[in-house]
């Protein structure tokens, strides 16, 4: 079961976030991607830390590296943010992302041995390792209730991917139910921000 206590978590802790997560919810465009995020508009909020998730920000679910816009992406963030202050934040970081990230960008950092998102663990340690307050880290995550959520909980900035990479091709089931999985979570959000 203890797989599984971070999805109870995001419930739990989604709950006590409900309005934050609400918000956040109807202030996010339906095109939201990282494509729409300008890093030198995130320095000017005073924003000095991009934590990112992988799994539908970088790439479809599940893919080993991420897909060639979202490199251009990083490598413009690099130059804004520095490498030394970008991390990746996944619940699945595997050896072939690790190794591919150490290829292409050494400087940034992918955090691990930290308990899953929406605990607040992994942007805690980030913060740790850069040096900087909790409120100056952004983390983008295609999920409510796992990377913003975690966001809201550490007393970090969230910015949510409405609009996720998916590659049904790749993966149709996978991206099947992570599809409804985003979508429960959204009505999720709404319902409990009722009371
Ligand atoms: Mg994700």
């Amino acid at each position: 079961m203890a797989q599984f206590a971070h999805i109870l978590a995001g419930f739990t802790l989604g709950f006590l976030c409900r309005r934050k997560l609400a918000q956040l919810l109807a202030e996010t465009p339906l095109t939201a991607s990282i494509l729409t995020i300008d890093p030198a508009v995130l320095r000017m909020q005073g924003i000095e830390v991009l934590s990112l998730d992988f799994d539908g920000v970088l790439a479809g679910h599940g893919a080993p590296v991420p897909l060639p816009e979202a490199i251009a992406w990083m490598k413009h963030c690099q130059e804004v943010f520095g490498g030394s202050r970008m991390f990746i934040l996944s619940n699945k970081p595997t050896e072939v992302r690790v190794r591919w990230f150490a290829e292409h960008f050494p400087a940034i950092r992918l955090i691990s041995g930290v308990r899953k998102k929406p605990y607040p663990d992994g942007i805690k340690k980030t913060g740790e390792l850069a040096g900087v307050p909790l409120s100056s880290i952004m983390m983008v995550d295609d999920r409510l209730l796992t990377g913003c959520l975690a966001a809201l909980v550490a007393g970090a900035r969230p910015c949510y991917i409405r609009h996720p990479y998916v590659s049904f091709d790749f993966r149709p089931g996978a991206e099947l139910f992570f599809w409804l999985l985003r979508f429960a979570e959204r009505v999720y959000v709404r319902v409990v921000s009722l009371f």
